[in-house]
């Protein structure tokens, strides 16, 4: 009756008959539904024909539809998607769904015998469809956040050049001097809003990766999408390989970084410098989030660059914000308020001192001096607690050293100070001892216990340790999640205090309001409302963090929030919406397969 002919992007339907009645001609259109996309009929001698485009035009058809991950339904193509857009034939001819897909690829993920062969396979998903990438992901949320972020991707990231598939994101080296913003011209999106970048000098607690650290920035974005639904194509992962120190990889043939040892100095900065201003150019909507830099830039970078432009740093903002929340609902456990806790960190890097700085903040919004509130944080670096007369520290640290005379170990400082939370970001495996944990106890009735070193091999304490040594009264969260752990007759689930509670947020807060800075007045209300969506259910279990189950509504508020500090503030650049919650609601990327036809 009717043939179908492609033709680049323009599809002809050719009639067999030589004239085709008003009718039938609408009945056709009306069965394939294609009337909004008529332009144009042309008759013939032997044909009538209906030149389609409109919809259709741009769209790819037949294989290299199904090569585009960002359109590739894959077998949920419709029979009518099918014959219209060329793939007739080129898929199992079953029809499935969107949920049939994922019942799937599930299968497939879980009867894979390790985490990192789950990881290259959702990974592969995600090259193949991101639609039901997402889906997944935002379904499954608990089961496949380990994979997709840590602890699953510092396995990544370790053997990134072995498990290396397809390229995706920006790769910017010392050779592109002077060309940065070609090369991120070279992305296929023009519209970007958030930018997630590292140099690879200290991925989660593995140290120096190089350009093999671009896991980390994928795997963010991934959760960006999942967690506060900013559409991936608004995204950029990007890996500034200043070279690495890590002789393993220097000796790898699979390394995927250059073989030179890390830039430092003057040309590292010309670099930096370059690509933040090639951004401002190329993508001037975008946020920059900083990504596992090494302690000595990371501090430095955020210092120079956040008054300048759209930006913050994750490790050190970010993990602020979760700790601080996570410590505001073990307050709803332990009873007391905030100004009589003592602080004791292990660890005086950029998640401990970003943690001490908004710990200030909060302090000081209860009524606190400065330094009322600098004298309830403690830290014990590798050289012992950080005191007034060490001649070692850097200006971070030394805000926080106190007049006390030296000690050199955790425990005795644990003995010492007495606090009622110590928080462990020294990346140092076990250093929350038994003996640590039984001393928490005897001090405090619930002893705050947070062990945020990743990944899992890294943590100062397991789940299991810190409820086991403190009879079950601990108050833990950790970095990386692990199982819930019966003891004393009840079953307890550990937290896990995952900076995915606060970015996700934030960042769509920025974006909604176009905020042209991110301050710490930003994180702080991100830490307030993540703590106000603890229900006290949850407290019963021993969740100090909603659950994972609840990501997106609670990013939504924490977008919300941000972007209200961000009106009242001065920062935005975009008139306020009379309802922002309902307009952040409606910028929220769903993971739905749209119908082409
Ligand atoms: P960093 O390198 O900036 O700081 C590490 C700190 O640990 C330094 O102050 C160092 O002196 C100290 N340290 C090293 N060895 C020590 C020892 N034996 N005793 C005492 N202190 C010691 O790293 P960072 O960015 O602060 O991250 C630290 C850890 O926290 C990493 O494992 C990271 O994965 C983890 N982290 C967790 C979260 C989270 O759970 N949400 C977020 C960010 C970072």
């Amino acid at each position: 009756m009717y043939k179908i002919i492609h033709e680049k992007n323009e599809i002809t339907v050719q009639f067999e008959k030589d004239l085709v009645d008003g009718d039938t001609l609408s009945g056709f259109l009306n069965h394939i539904n294609l009337q909004s996309m008529l332009k144009k009929c042309t008759g013939g001698d032997t044909a009538a024909r209906l030149r389609i485009r409109k919809q259709l035009e741009g769209l790819p058809t037949g294989m290299a539809l199904l090569r585009d991950p960002t359109l590739n339904k894959g077998s949920a193509f419709t029979l009518e998607e099918r014959e219209m857009l060329g793939l007739t034939g080129l898929l199992p001819p079953r029809v499935h769904t969107i949920e049939e897909q994922m019942q799937r690829v599930l299968e497939v993920l879980r009867k894979k015998s390790s985490d990192i062969e789950r990881y290259v396979s959702l990974i592969a998903l995600q090259d193949r469809n991101k639609i039901l990438f997402y889906r997944l992901l935002l379904d499954n949320i608990e089961e496949l956040m380990p994979i997709v972020y840590t602890p699953t991707v510092g396995q990544a990231c370790l053997e990134f050049g072995h498990i290396f598939r397809r390229p995706r994101g920006i790769y910017i080296t010392a050779r592109d001097k002077g060309r940065v913003a070609e090369l991120l011209g070279n992305w296929p999106f023009n519209d970007i809003r958030i930018i997630v970048v590292t140099d690879g000098e200290r991925i989660l607690g593995l140290g120096d990766l190089g350009a093999d650290g671009m896991g980390i920035p994928k795997g963010k974005l991934a959760l960006y999408s999942a967690c506060a639904g900013i559409h991936p194509s608004l995204s950029l992962p990007v890996t500034l390989d200043m070279g690495t120190n890590n002789t393993r990889l220097l000796n790898d043939p699979l390394y995927t970084g250059l073989q030179h040892p890390r830039l430092r100095g003057e040309v590292y900065d010309e670099m930096i410098e370059e690509f933040i201003f090639a951004v401002q150019q190329v993508f001037p909507a975008a946020l920059i989030q900083f990504e596992d830099f090494g302690n000595r830039n990371a501090f430095r970078l955020l210092q120079k660059y956040r008054n300048l432009v759209c930006c913050f740093n994750d490790d050190i903002q970010g993990t602020a914000a979760v700790t601080v929340a996570g410590i505001f609902s073990a307050l709803r456990i332990t009873g007391g308020h905030l100004k009589e806790q003592r602080f004791l960190f292990l660890g005086a890097g950029e998640a401990g001192l970003g943690t001490g700085e908004l710990m200030v903040s909060a302090l000081m919004e209860e009524g606190l001096t400065s330094e009322e509130a600098r004298s309830c944080c403690w830290f014990v670096d590798s050289k012992g607690l950080i005191v007034k007369e060490r001649t070692d520290l850097n200006e971070h640290k030394a805000l926080f050293a106190h007049e006390h005379p030296p000690v050199l170990d955790f425990h005795a400082a644990v003995e010492i100070l007495q606090p009622q939370a110590i928080i462990g970001v020294s990346g140092q495996a076990g250093r929350f001892t038994a003996e640590i944990l039984e001393t928490m106890a005897r001090i405090n009735e619930r002893p705050i216990v947070f062990s945020l070193s990743n990944p899992t091999s890294n943590s100062e304490c397991s789940a299991e340790e810190a409820y086991t040594w403190t009879e079950g009264r601990a108050v833990f969260a950790s970095g990386s999640p692990f199982d819930p752990v019966t003891t004393h007759n009840r079953t307890l689930i550990p937290s896990q205090g995952n900076n995915v509670y606060i970015f996700p947020g934030v960042g769509m807060g920025v974006m909604a309001s176009g905020a042209m800075r991110v301050t710490d007045e930003m994180f702080l209300v991100a830490a307030r409302i993540v703590a106000g969506e603890v229900l006290e259910t949850d407290l019963a279990q021993g969740r100090i963090f909603p659950p994972l189950t609840r990501i997106r509504e609670v990013s939504l508020k924490v977008a919300v929030a941000v972007a209200e500090v961000a009106y009242a503030r001065g920062l935005a650049s975009r008139p306020r919406p009379d309802d922002l919650q309902a307009f952040i609601r409606d910028l929220t990327f769903e993971p739905q397969y749209q119908k082409y036809i």
